[in-house]
């Protein structure tokens, strides 16, 4: 049983479809990037795999364990920077509220875990610290260990180093690297920087209402629209 099945999924807005037949599965471990230009139904996809938009046809299942409401989400970067005035003790541990739902209180064990992804995150010298202060880099750090507080094995990364100068972008990357290969964490992320996806995912989704592909990074940097949209080596009977 897959981590994520899609099967002949549908979804769209008052009647207009947006996205249409689209079939994919990932495992656990895996790192898929989503990509695909303005419009194309990436994030639209996002909110059905979160449960928060119901699909019109097909359907969307987990496996291994993993219920919807376990996913660890890092939404786009705009809607994170509002003027949040908690620590960033508080946003970390506010990621245990996700499994279970609204709970007033926290368990030693939540606690602890909180501190355990602070530590793993290297921002356990920030946790007194009130979250809207941070740079954009700290921030997104922060908010990942939040989502790492909600999940044992699916993070879902929208977007997540809009904004991010090139340096934090790339010690943002190698982080997730890092938790996909030593946790066994699959990694769902949407992403405009097709380059440094395939440097990092072991798979693409590339979307287009439906998947224009959907398989190995391997595979789609040898497919003729991996190599129309990575700018590659052509061998003369592209295009
Ligand atoms: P992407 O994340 O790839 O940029 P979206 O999923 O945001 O794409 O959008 C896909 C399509 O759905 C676009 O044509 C967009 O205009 C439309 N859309 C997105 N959100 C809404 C909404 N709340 N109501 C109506 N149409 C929407």
């Amino acid at each position: 049983m897959p981590l994520i099945k899609c099967e002949n999924v549908s979804i769209g807005y008052e009647g207009q479809t947006v996205v249409k037949d689209l079939n994919f599965a990932i495992e656990k471990g895996d790192y898929l990037c989503i990509v695909g230009e303005n419009g194309s139904g990436k994030s639209t996809l996002v909110k059905s795999l979160l449960g928060l938009k119901s699909v019109e046809k097909g359907r969307i299942t987990f496996g291994d364990g993993l219920r919807q409401n376990e996913i660890g989400y890092l939404p786009q970067q705009n809607d994170t920077q509002k003027d949040f005035p908690a620590s960033v003790y508080e946003v970390v541990l506010s990621g245990r509220l996700n499994s279970r739902g609204f709970h007033p209180f926290y368990t030693s064990g939540d606690k602890r875990e909180a501190v355990e992804k602070m530590e793993l995150l290297g921002i356990r010298d920030l946790e007194r610290q009130c979250f809207r202060d941070l740079s954009g880099g700290q921030k997104q750090r922060v908010l990942l260990a939040r989502a790492l507080c909600a999940t044992k094995s699916l993070l879902l990364l929208d977007e997540p180093v809009t904004g991010l100068d090139p340096i934090v972008t790339g010690e943002f990357y190698q982080l997730i690297r890092r938790i996909n290969r030593d946790s066994g964490i699959a990694v769902v992320m949407v992403s405009h920087d097709i380059e440094s996806a395939v440097e990092d995912a072991t798979h693409i989704l590339h979307l287009q209402e439906t998947a224009l592909f959907f398989g190995t990074t391997e595979d789609y940097r040898r497919s003729r629209i991996g190599r129309k949209f990575l700018g590659g080596v052509h061998d003369g009977n592209d295009f």
